[in-house]
């Protein structure tokens, strides 16, 4: 039997695990948890924790802990299907049983039906309902052939919220699946309606072809809808892994063995229509590291093709640093100013095109060309800026061979000396070698036993760590979608400087995107015990750091105080960002003779420094926004 992940989730909350916990051990309340002897190990003194307000329980003594379906799984010895089945009956909540299919291919594929029966639908749309000529219009004018709709499945969500919906209903489709991949959704009352309305449908594929998942494009431009609205995450779909357009261009970038990357569908379609078939789409994000690593399955070189508009910049870079840091080549391409993939091709073509492939750059070339056309390098101030940021990109590069060679390339081309972006480099350099050493010394901690798991230090601190960043994932770890949103605006999750709470922030972060960022939804998804382990002493321990912030929690309800907390916490991070980097300057300037460097790097702290006044001057004033 199957029970639906929305089914799975109403039940989790429903349940209060202090009661289904409180059942089969005796707790008492102390401070704002309970607590009991553990039913896991023999103790002496309770060190069994149950949180009621976070829904997780913890033993400090032999590590055990989780939401309440790991509680009942690992005490009865039950399946997560029974313990959900448990926890149902409890509470009173229906499962409405499904047939059950004998394996998990079979279960997957009722969801692939799905959604080619709805592929077709959408396509027929297209080719021949009235209310799609203006999508037909639409697609004319962009340019793509009536071949190219077709190979790439491109259909048409007619206006109106049951057409779909009907269609599915007559083809005997099971509702609740069809939910589940986001073609239709309910209302307060508890009624389906259709997802995609009057929007030109692109079926998403797997690699090896299937449709996994649907976006929707609006026709004309309305601020108050989305423009691209696409499936959520399923069995079958997951957006981190997926790459747009792979499915149509692998065979080319293999044989080419190289790929460009563009952002969006229509990008990819046109540049494929007119006979660039190398290319994948990130669908408008940054890319992940999962969409790499799928990529490196069919080449290292990648093309990266920025819109000449900055909007899709940031991303951009950020996808370049990732690209960089798993040993792939990257090149950039530049259109010219005003013209997107998609426009250009279609006014130049495709010998044009091929013609801006063959100047494209490498990485750092693009970058500082970039700072010089903002005139960055004409003051020095703003020039010790922009080396740092090249540096920082420089320092990705693994290869020492080829770092070197482009560190000369860069000090030719801008006729800035070698010496200083060397003095940077290094220093990016052996930052870059704390972050790795650390976690590998952590990595090489393996828990011999249980018992042991307990007495792991997690948090010792490494060079450089800030020492407000266990706090920050204390906070992320809160549940408070307030407090979420404002660390995650004011921080940078790279800039943790440990490894393990840079990833923990990082899970919380795709948790609060996927609106799944309570404790009993994020321990799950915590793969390594160490740090699983780690959280759990951190959200549930009594010896915390803030003892504010227990006195608050004890109230049980988020109160003013424990956001300006989050508030205090995220500006001492700030500060010490600040102070950290002034000392780095400092050591530069004890350790070279350069009189430009010295008058830069002076500069530039006279800047911090000034920062870091307006930091400190905002905890007298106190203005939150609450
Ligand atoms: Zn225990």
């Amino acid at each position: 039997m199957r029970i639906s992940e929305n089914k799975i989730d109403e039940i989790r909350n429903a349940a209060d695990i202090v009661d289904v916990v409180g059942g089969y051990v005796q707790l008492r309340k102390r401070g704002k948890n309970f607590i009991g002897s553990c039913p896991f190990h023999q103790e002496k003194t309770p060190s069994f924790t149950v949180s009621e307000d976070k829904q997780i329980y913890h033993c400090f003594g032999c590590g055990n802990g989780g939401n309440v379906f790991k509680f009942l799984m690992e005490f009865k010895n039950i399946s997560f299907v029974e313990a959900v089945e448990e926890v149902a009956d409890h509470l009173g909540i229906k499962i409405e049983r499904e047939e059950s299919p004998n394996d998990q291919q079979n279960e997957l594929e009722v969801f692939y039906d799905i959604n080619v029966l709805a592929a077709r639908f959408f396509s027929e749309h297209l080719a021949k309902s009235n209310e799609a000529e203006e999508a037909r219009e639409y697609l004319k004018h962009r340019g793509i052939k009536h071949q190219t709709q077709r190979s790439f499945g491109i259909g048409f969500a007619p206006f109106g919220w049951n057409h779909f919906l009907d269609h599915a209903k007559q083809n005997k489709v099971d509702l609740a699946n069809a939910k589940h991949l986001g073609l239709i959704d309910t209302n307060e009352r508890g009624e389906y309606y259709d997802k995609f309305r009057a929007r030109i449908i692109f079926p998403i594929f797997s690699p090896n072809g299937r449709v996994i998942a649907f976006g929707g494009r609006i026709l004309e431009k309305n601020d108050n809808i989305a423009k691209y609205l696409n499936s959520p995450e399923s069995q079958i779909y997951s957006k981190r892994k997926s790459l747009y357009g792979l499915f149509h261009s692998k065979d080319e970038i293999r044989k080419l063995d190289r790929a460009i990357l563009v952002e969006g569908y229509m990008d990819l379609i046109s540049l494929f229509q007119a006979g660039v078939k190398n290319v994948v789409a990130s669908s408008g994000t940054s890319l992940t590291d999962e969409q790499i690593q799928l990529l490196s399955r069919f080449t290292k070189n990648i093309f990266v093709l920025f819109d000449a508009d900055s909007a899709g910049q940031k991303a951009s870079l950020r996808s370049i640093e990732l690209l960089l840091k798993q040993d792939f080549e990257v090149k950039v391409i530049a259109l010219p100013k005003g013209e997107d993939p998609d426009s250009f091709i279609n006014k130049f073509g495709k010998e044009r095109f091929d013609e801006e492939v063959n100047r494209a750059v490498n990485f750092l070339e693009y970058q500082t060309a970039q700072f010089e056309e903002l005139g960055l390098f004409e003051d020095p101030a703003e020039m010790t800026k922009a080396i740092r940021e090249l540096v920082r990109t420089l320092a990705l590069v693994n290869d020492e061979l080829k770092r070197n060679l482009l560190m000369k390339t860069i000090s030719k081309k801008f006729g800035l000396r070698e010496k200083l972006i060397e003095s940077e480099l290094n220093t990016a350099l052996s930052q870059n070698k704390t972050r790795v050493e650390t976690q590998a010394t952590k990595q090489a901690v393996r828990i011999e036993s249980a018992a042991t798991a307990s007495q792991l230090n997690l948090a010792a601190k490494p060079v450089n760590e800030n020492p407000n960043e266990k706090e920050l994932v204390r906070l992320l770890f809160s549940g408070e979608e307030k407090i979420l949103g404002y660390i995650f605006d004011n921080v940078a999750i790279e800039s943790f400087a440990n490894m393990n709470y840079m990833k923990l922030a990082e899970l919380v972060h795709d948790g609060w995107n996927d609106g799944k960022y309570s404790p009993a939804d994020l321990v799950e998804k915590i793969d390594s015990v160490e740090l699983k382990n780690f959280v759990m002493k951190l959200t549930l321990t009594d010896e915390s750091i803030s003892k504010k912030w227990d006195d608050l929690s004890f109230t049980g309800k988020i109160e003013k105080d424990t956001f300006e907390h989050a508030v205090e916490t995220v500006r001492s991070f700030q500060i010490f960002q600040i102070e950290e980097e002034i000392k780095r300057n400092n050591q530069i300037m004890s350790d070279s003779k350069d009189e430009r460097l010295h008058i830069e790097l002076l500069q530039r702290n006279r800047e911090l420094q000034d920062d870091r006044k307006a930091l400190l001057g905002l905890k007298s004033k106190n203005e939150f926004d609450w």
